[in-house]
């Protein structure tokens, strides 16, 4: 029988993720010594994620049947773009022994060293895409798995202090002595099983221990500051402690040597730090605990089978919480209700400066009102904002650009393959090297549109929350208004919205 040359061709959907399979087959006719004995396989928009692929499927068929010699690509992920899947490929080939050709990697499998390096190529390419959709978590999870500062409120009895770790300057928690003081009296006290959350807020009031506001501890308020880790010198029995509940512990067991407290990161941000701590993040931070591990784990068991405050907290009054202003002077403007006995409740917004000496002159103003008006101009915004960008595609420089430039690499890679039957070694290693660049850049441009879209989807997103958003947690509420809205400024005559779109 007659042996041929596979050429296999592939082209996602989006054009963009690669040169056209017309590009793709001369390149690979290069590699053809018998120019008759040639069949060509092109699957067009069509992805490498998986081999789903009629004309790719044909090729299998062939391979098969014993009548494939090579199998030649213009570039590896052609083929596909997951190891395993490559992996099970070359089994494939090796039975038949076909031996396989990829023009740009170049690599011939007809050589023991060209199937070596094929694999490694292929394992580096996959973590290669792996490492890009990791590297924003890892950048965050890299640099609190050291210990460094996260940000976030500083918990009651620490202040700030800078500190140099593994060479970066970074800040860690000192203990503020009053302050640690209250926060070991607390402990102690609670430790005690008669004690109750209620005898410790009593206890606190009395002495009167106030926080950095100026108001009094609550027992919610007290019961987050003893299920902290922040205050607990953590030995090996917190490490089997959160262990045993699910946790992940980023340092060894060694580590917990009965010094240092320990930060926990939630893992969902919508999971409160004191209801379960499966798939939490425990690590140890520079500075030292308060409180020995036998009463932090006393005290926080028994937080947890105090149901009566274990109730979710109340939500917060408004979704422009932390957003309105009042126009007159600058301050936040706080959320009340006043409950009615013969009508419904009211709300209403009252200025938080009002009551500071030369206080301010704001009256109140009706929440609902200004809510639906805030609510209304959210609306109005973002379909201003939709129609904008639908009129802009078209347009918009950035999409001009990116697609005259996209054109412009399609005719200089024709022109380059126009070159090729002419072209000595040294031109032929230019016009590769040329293509490859050109390849780089279209995909470059390519991954660009992609982030593009996505920002489009968000809005579609946000509308879709605006749309139902009787419907909605308070706090996804105020997740879209984030998005949206950098600050409300409301006075009784005007309402001033800053937006970030
Ligand atoms: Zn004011």
């Amino acid at each position: 029988m007659n042996l041929f040359d596979a050429i296999y061709t592939r082209q996602s959907v989006n054009r963009a993720d690669s040169i056209s399979v017309e590009s793709q087959a001369e390149f690979c006719k290069r590699e053809v010594t018998d120019g008759k004995n040639v069949k060509t396989y092109t699957d067009k928009g069509y992805s490498g994620k998986n081999i789903d692929r009629p004309a790719f499927q044909e090729l299998l068929r062939d391979i098969e049947t014993g009548q494939v010699r090579r199998v030649i690509v213009y570039r590896l992920d052609r083929i596909s773009r997951s190891v395993l899947d490559f992996a099970n490929l070359i089994d494939v080939f090796q039975k038949h022994n076909v031996d396989f050709v990829s023009t740009m990697e170049k690599f011939d499998t007809a050589t023991p060293v060209g199937k070596a390096m094929l694999m490694i190529v292929m394992i580096f390419a996959q973590l290669e895409r792996e490492t890009i959709q990791q590297r924003v978590i890892d950048a965050y999870s890299s640099r609190s798995k050291r210990g460094f500062y996260m940000g976030g409120p500083i918990p009651y009895g620490f202040r700030l202090t800078d500190t140099v770790i593994d060479g970066v300057r970074t800040k860690m928690y000192e203990p503020i002595p009053e302050e640690a003081e209250v926060v070991r009296e607390m402990f102690e006290l609670y430790a005690s099983p008669q004690t109750s959350l209620g005898d410790v807020a009593r206890y606190m009031h009395q002495k009167q221990v106030k926080k950095r506001d100026g108001s009094g501890f609550s027992r919610g308020r007290i019961r987050d500051l003893l299920v902290n880790p922040v205050y607990v010198r953590a030995d090996y029995r917190l490490y089997e402690f959160f262990k045993a509940q699910g946790s992940n512990i980023i340092n060894t067991l060694e580590d917990f040597i009965g010094v240092n407290g320990a930060y926990l990161y939630s893992g969902n941000p919508e999971t409160r730090k004191t209801a379960s701590l499966e798939g939490h993040t425990l690590v140890l931070a520079p500075h030292e605990g308060l409180v020995s591990s036998d009463t932090w784990i006393q005290c926080r068991n028994k937080c947890l089978n105090n149901n009566q405050i274990a109730k979710p907290v109340k939500a917060r009054v408004t979704w422009l919480a932390g957003k309105i202003k009042c126009a007159k002077c600058g301050y936040a403007l706080s959320a009340k209700i006043y409950h009615c006995k013969t009508k419904a409740d009211n709300r209403y917004y009252l200025c938080s400066n009002k009551y500071n000496s030369g206080g301010c002159s704001f009256g109140s103003l009706n929440a609902d009102a200004v809510d639906s008006i805030v609510f209304e101009e959210m609306q109005k915004k973002l379909a201003e904002f939709q129609t904008l960008s639908r009129q802009q595609e078209e347009y918009n420089p950035r999409t001009l650009r990116l697609k005259s430039r996209l054109e412009e690499i399609d005719r200089e890679i024709t022109a380059l393959l126009e070159k090729i039957p002419q072209a000595n070694g040294a031109v032929m290693a230019y016009i590769n090297e040329r293509v490859a660049a050109l390849d780089a850049e279209k995909r470059e441009l390519y991954a660009e549109s992609v982030r593009q879209e996505k920002v489009g989807h968000s809005v579609q997103e946000i509308s879709g929350y605006l749309e139902q958003w009787e419907n909605i947690s308070i706090s996804d509420k105020i997740t879209v208004v984030d998005c949206l809205i950098q600050s409300v400024h409301a006075s009784e005559e005007k309402i001033e919205i800053q937006w970030k779109i």
